[in-house]
């Protein structure tokens, strides 16, 4: 073989390389985008209600596989009665991407209008979960209602009993109650109804159009059990990696808004 030929042969081998190198790490799993953002204009809060539940597992992997914040609001009665969410629940403790707050321990049995009706039954609720869970928080969600105090000029209800709740969990024990601006639903197959795509165009104009609790924020709903469905989970994930690549955007914890 002449030197002119080796020469070719040897840069046809470099670019068959590369182009094999390059597919290979196309065809690695998404890896999340750790921009700096500075001129970000909105904040995404995304929280996740109810857990641990039958979920919480995949839920926990798609946090460590997006890399992405995620806020939980948790109940302890069922986590009392069963060792598996037990264990889901130590695994949420160990995930340095999800920040643990306060659900109430009953979930109002399901009852929301009694359960309103005894603001002080309501706190000593929500002091019996965050002792049991042993929670370090500050942040509540109200079983069953869209409620937010934040302080005492800052408040909005959806019904007399659940504000006048709402407001003696702050005066007491200066705890936030958050409501959300935007919900992820599921039909009765537990799918998530539109695509990625659309809830994130849904999401944007709500926070272009100033339609949220605050100005530049959106608190985004959802429940620990959308996320046993490998389907949702592909949603899901597309729906982080969309924000992740939004210059406009950053995904941020709860106790930050
Ligand atoms: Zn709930």
């Amino acid at each position: 073989m002449s030197k002119k030929s080796l020469i070719i042969a040897a840069v046809l081998f470099l670019i068959i390389d590369c182009v094999l190198m390059t597919v290979k790490l196309s065809q690695k799993k998404p890896k999340p985008i750790h921009k700096e953002k500075p001129h970000y204009k909105y904040s995404i809060y995304f929280t996740s209600d109810d857990g641990p539940l039958v979920g919480s597992k995949d839920l926990n992997q798609l946090v460590l596989d997006y890399e992405f914040p995620l806020t939980l609001f948790l109940v302890g009665r069922p986590l009392s009665q069963d060792k598996t969410l037990k264990e889901y629940y130590q695994e949420y403790r160990k995930n340095r991407y999800l920040l643990l707050e306060n659900h109430s321990f009953s979930h109002a049995n399901f009852h929301y209008k009694h359960y309103y009706k005894d603001s002080d039954g309501v706190v000593k609720d929500f002091i019996k979960n965050r002792d049991l869970l042993e929670l370090n928080s500050s942040l509540t969600r109200l079983p069953g209602r869209n409620v937010w105090y934040l302080n005492n000029n800052d408040y909005k209800g959806e019904s007399n009993n659940s504000l006048t709740a709402a407001a003696k969990l702050y005066k007491e024990y200066q705890f936030k109650t958050f409501g959300w601006d935007y919900e992820i639903r599921v039909n009765s197959k537990r799918k998530i109804i539109l695509s990625a795509l659309k809830h994130y165009k849904r999401i944007k104009t709500l926070l272009k159009e100033g339609k949220t609790y605050k100005k530049g924020s959106i608190v985004i709903l959802m429940h620990d059990q959308l996320f046993h469905n490998k389907e949702n989970l592909k949603t899901l994930g597309e729906l982080v990696l969309l924000f992740q690549d939004d210059d406009e955007c950053k995904l941020k914890f709860l106790n930050r808004y």
